[in-house]
């Protein structure tokens, strides 16, 4: 039997590194989709791009890119400008990504969704997966609901990433978290402790 395509919702290369590697696995085969209009300033993006084109050589997938427009995502998110990290902005952004990834999904008929957001101790998997299973209804395809950073995912990225020589960024992507500090992977997820300073 043929595996079935997923598309994954790539925040970031050193995030893809274990769902890429062990959606296969499971019987997927992993298509990989850049949105990058969350992050600030263009370079930045671009180097992160650049740092998912790499991953995917030595993966061996070929990735689904979008256009970078990040006035899209400012004109939404703006009005959110003063939320602290792990607030609405950071629910609009999730919600703003997994849009675009379940749009382009239903367009390829790519019949499943998933995202790398939930390998990071300090994202909300709960509401990323809440928020993806209502992106993926919108535009009908099936939500796979996946928290990467269990089983020691997250640990096993970061020694990925070391490994592969990854690009590894010290905000989580938008203006605001740049200005700001904060940790490199937006949302904190409440009660949950984070086992490894990224
Ligand atoms: S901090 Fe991260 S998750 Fe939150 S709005 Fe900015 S880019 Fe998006």
């Amino acid at each position: 039997m043929s595996a079935q395509k997923v598309l994954l919702h790539v925040c970031c290369a050193p995030d893809a590194t274990v769902p890429w590697a062990d959606l296969p696995g499971e019987g997927y085969e992993v298509v990989p989709y850049w949105y990058g209009n969350n992050i600030h300033p263009a370079a930045e993006e671009k180097r992160r791009r650049d740092t998912l084109a790499a991953l995917s050589l030595r993966m061996g997938g070929s990735v689904l890119w979008e256009e970078y427009v990040p006035e899209t995502w400012l004109e939404a998110a703006s009005r959110l400008a003063n939320e602290p990290e792990g607030g609405a902005r950071c629910a609009l952004c999730f919600r703003l990504q997994l849009e675009a990834a379940a749009r382009r999904a239903s367009a390829m008929k790519i019949p499943l969704l998933c995202t790398t957001l939930t390998i990071s101790p300090h994202k909300n998997a709960e509401l990323i997966n809440s928020i993806g299973a209502e992106c993926a209804s919108q535009y009908g395809v099936a939500w796979l609901a996946r928290v990467f950073r269990k089983e020691n995912g997250f640990v096993r990225s970061v020694a990925l990433s070391k490994e592969y020589g990854l690009y590894r960024q010290s905000y989580c992507g938008c203006l605001y978290s740049m200005t700001r500090g904060g940790n490199n992977h937006g949302t904190a997820a409440r009660g949950e402790a984070s086992p490894v300073a990224p």
